[in-house]
């Protein structure tokens, strides 16, 4: 079994960015901006953010937290996507979800200029990818997509099944396993909530990849000999043995599924940091592109 160490790639595709940065800096163009909107203080929300704006001081990035509060109206929060996409110095942003109930998620997604959208949710970025055209790439698919290329995974006529089918993970992410491309050209099944018999469908797979939030829900049982296993979920639990109170907990049963499998993802350090690492390859498109 090989882990699919997704701290480790990412930390070499920050390297290769912030060389582009320095390249970009001595040849007197502009230091790519990334910004984030954060809604609330959800305590994920703003680790996950945190991490994001940390990872953008690294590769030498401009970054800026925009914090709002809780109760914030849709208005007041469109004005600032509207203030954000007219903001020469920002070069894409993200607004970081869930957000609270009283704002439509729809509405902020669509408000977000697409050539800004580097988390790549606007549905022309969405279009883009399915025609095969260029523009911003969903940050965790493109994540994934990044580390089973570095890892030099054959995914052509494999059978890969996606559990999960939400439009920021698992939907986009069944696009680009079947897509003609290096990382790509597979059989895929696109699971859910209603799928009957998920076992013997699992059973059958070579590339499974996780994403339904429910921890340790893939167990060895649904795995077969030599899979690669992709885990995207991150679920807290309580641990009072932790200085933070909590750990996380992956979409797959780890211990018990590992030694089957020829590559697996680990929860922390798999594609956690590999999503974060799209969104600055993202970032450094949006200043290409410009
Ligand atoms: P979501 O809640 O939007 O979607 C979950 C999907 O799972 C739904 O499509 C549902 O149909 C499916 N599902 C639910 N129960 C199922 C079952 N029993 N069998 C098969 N399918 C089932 O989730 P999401 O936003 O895609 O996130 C999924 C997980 O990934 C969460 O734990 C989230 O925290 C994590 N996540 C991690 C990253 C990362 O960077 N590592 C990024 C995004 C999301």
């Amino acid at each position: 079994m090989i882990l699919l160490d997704g701290k480790k790639t990412s930390g070499e595709i920050k390297q290769e960015i912030a060389a582009k940065v320095i390249e970009l800096k001595a040849q007197g163009k502009k230091t790519p901006h990334l910004a984030a909107v954060i809604v609330g203080a959800n305590g994920a929300s703003v680790t996950y953010v945190n991490a994001k704006v940390k990872a953008c001081e690294k590769v030498g990035f401009e970054s800026t937290l925009v914090q709002l509060p809780e109760d914030v109206s849709e208005s007041d929060l469109l004005a600032k996507i509207d203030e954000l996409n007219n903001d020469d110095q920002i070069d894409g942003f993200i607004v970081q979800l869930p957000l609270p109930d009283h704002i439509d998620e729809h509405k902020v997604t669509l408000a977000v200029a697409p050539n800004k959208d580097v988390d790549g949710f606007h549905p022309e970025n969405l279009g883009r990818m399915v025609l095969d055209l260029p523009g911003f790439l969903p940050a965790t698919p493109y994540g994934i997509v990044q580390l089973l290329d570095r890892y030099d995974i054959e995914t052509s006529g494999k059978d890969c099944v996606v559990i999960g089918r939400s439009h920021i993970v698992g939907s986009p992410m069944s696009i680009l396993m079947a897509r003609n491309n290096k990382v790509g050209n597979c059989t895929v099944t696109l699971t859910h909530s209603r799928t009957k018999n998920l076992k013997e469908i699992t059973q059958k797979a070579d590339i499974i990849i996780v994403a339904l939030g429910k921890a340790e829900y893939l167990t060895a049982d649904m795995v077969k000999d030599g899979a690669v296993v992709v885990d995207v979920g991150i679920t807290r639990v309580d641990d009072p043995s932790k200085k933070s109170g909590f750990r996380l907990l992956g979409d797959v049963k780890f211990d018990e599924v590992a030694p089957k499998c020829s590559y697996i993802t680990p929860v922390p350090g798999g594609v956690g940091p590999m999503t974060i690492a799209s969104l600055m390859m993202n970032t450094l498109l949006a200043v290409e592109m410009k």
